[in-house]
């Protein structure tokens, strides 16, 4: 079973959180509004490795945090 750590309430089942997007969604370079909605909505990198996310405890603490996710071996972690 997958398990989340929330940096208040611990580490939980995934079902318990909701995934918010990537950290940062959206580069700074992207200044034009339109394009920053089209880059948050549909160019994801998909990357092979850690990633950092946020993420929302809807069944816990109801907070959102920010964390580092390996997606070769969904390791969790916190950002420095
Ligand atoms: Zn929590």
């Amino acid at each position: 079973m997958l398990r989340v750590t929330c940096p208040t309430c611990g580490t939980r089942p995934y079902e318990e959180f909701r995934y918010g997007s990537l950290f940062p969604v959206t580069p700074d370079s992207i200044t034009d509004p339109d394009a920053r909605q089209v880059d948050h909505a549909w160019m994801q990198d998909n990357v092979a490795g850690p990633i950092t996310e946020r993420w929302f405890h809807e069944a816990g603490c109801r907070r959102w945090f920010t964390a580092v996710r390996d997606t070769r071996t969904d390791a969790w972690s916190q950002p420095d």
